[in-house]
């Protein structure tokens, strides 16, 4: 079965600047239709109209898929932003990070963590006790690749994240990636701040605490977002994590499991 499988991406630009992306791991009879959805959002994105949009398949016959089960939910409210982001870094430290680590990395990101000031294109990779960034290239980052939830599994995942009034398609990618991103060799956490001016809500994600939503994490407007995926360099390996984030496809299996906090 898996043979039949392609990733197909979106990716969408202005002036050279990354709008938007999304990603499926889709058989080859829902190419087309997945296409003409992929491009619609595209051009109905927050941060603005794309003068490039950008889309590519590729067959995964022959890779090695993983299957992981996604990571529990748990959504969090703080009263404003700076509250937000102080549960944030609480969920960080929870989760292995240093707090040294955990606030750098939330500083990079709301400032703009490329080097031209703007927002990377993917994430950062952060030793997790030094607070050290490893990616070699500032403006890239780290881009996780290859994710979907597995095909049988979707109606199902997608029906209970409607019962859980999480059914943005926001939350469902974002859950499937921070499911392959905890399940990186190396892997302490993540944290994700929308770059969706309209989008506050971000999460801080571990295999240990699971996917936990924090609402607001940025201000209302805010331009500025970013993630940061944190390691644990004694357990790390560049080469290997690249080829796991980049090629190893993820399918990603339910149940959805929510804590009620
Ligand atoms: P988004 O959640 O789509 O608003 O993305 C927020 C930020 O996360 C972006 O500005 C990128 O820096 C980063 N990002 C988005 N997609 C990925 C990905 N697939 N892998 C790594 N980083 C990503």
């Amino acid at each position: 079965m898996n043979d039949e499988l392609y990733s197909i991406r979106m990716r969408a630009s202005r002036g050279g600047t990354h709008i938007s992306g999304a990603e499926r791991i889709i058989p080859a009879r829902d190419i087309g239709r997945v296409a003409v959805e992929l491009v619609g959002r595209a051009k109905n994105h927050g941060r603005g109209r794309p003068d490039s949009i950008t889309v590519t398949v590729d067959c995964l016959s022959g890779r090695e898929f993983r299957k992981l089960a996604t990571l529990p939910i748990t959504s969090l409210n703080a009263e404003d932003h700076a509250g937000g982001r102080e549960l944030a870094v609480f969920e960080l430290i929870r989760a292995g990070v240093s707090e040294k680590a955990a606030r750098t990395a939330l500083e990079s990101i709301l400032r703009g963590a490329s080097p031209d000031g703007g927002n990377m294109r993917g994430a950062m990779v952060v030793d997790a006790a030094t607070g050290e960034r490893l990616e070699t290239d500032r403006s890239r980052g780290v881009r996780a690749r290859a994710v979907d939830y597995a095909g049988d599994a979707v109606p199902e995942i997608l029906a209970a994240l409607e019962v859980a009034g999480l059914g943005s398609v926001h939350v469902r990618e974002a859950l499937a990636l921070a499911t392959k991103v905890a399940g990186a060799p190396g892997a302490v956490a993540e944290l994700c701040i929308s770059d969706d001016p309209g989008y506050l809500t971000g999460y801080a994600a571990s295999q240990k605490n699971g996917y936990v939503r924090i609402t607001p994490l940025k201000e209302d407007g805010g331009l500025y977002g970013g993630r940061a995926f944190f390691v644990d360099a004694d357990r790390f390996d560049m080469d290997e994590y690249l080829r796991y984030m980049r090629e190893t496809p993820v399918l990603v299996t339910g149940p959805i499991r929510v804590n009620h906090v």
